[in-house]
């Protein structure tokens, strides 16, 4: 799906106008219009926002063109609801909600990441993480 359609569903799903969407992140009616008509593609600024209004990650308001992999444990993050998120709320899209929590990773070094896998999965041999 392209960013067009993507924009235009998810204002359609939450129910608002183009005008009352363009109010919320402030820019103009036509602004919003001439994104859901292809003409134009809204910055990164205008994308965080929308990502914020519309609680999806940035790569979904893209039309999904990434695979995001969390760069910690190597999940793939195909639902966003699976991505980690920084303090103020918004998407952190490198990482899953378990390595990345509240703006902290999870683990702060080697040791204490084996420390957790040791704890919560007993029957798995060491030797498997030591590598
Ligand atoms: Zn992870």
């Amino acid at each position: 799906m392209e960013t067009r359609d993507v924009l235009k569903n998810l204002r359609e799903k939450n129910n608002l106008t183009q005008e009352e969407l363009a109010e919320q992140i402030h820019v103009t009616r036509q602004a919003v219009s001439r994104w859901e008509t292809g003409e134009t593609q809204p910055n990164i600024d205008i994308l965080k926002l929308l990502s914020q209004v519309f609680d999806v990650s940035i790569n979904t308001l893209l039309g999904s063109p990434r695979q995001l992999i969390c760069q910690c444990c190597g999940m793939p993050l195909n639902e966003d609801g699976l991505i980690s998120r920084e303090p103020d709320g918004s998407y952190n899209e490198d990482y899953c909600k378990w390595c990345y929590t509240d703006g902290k990773f999870a683990y702060q070094s080697k040791k204490s990441l084996l420390d957790f896998l040791v704890a919560n999965m007993p029957n798995v041999p060491l030797w498997e993480f030591i590598t």
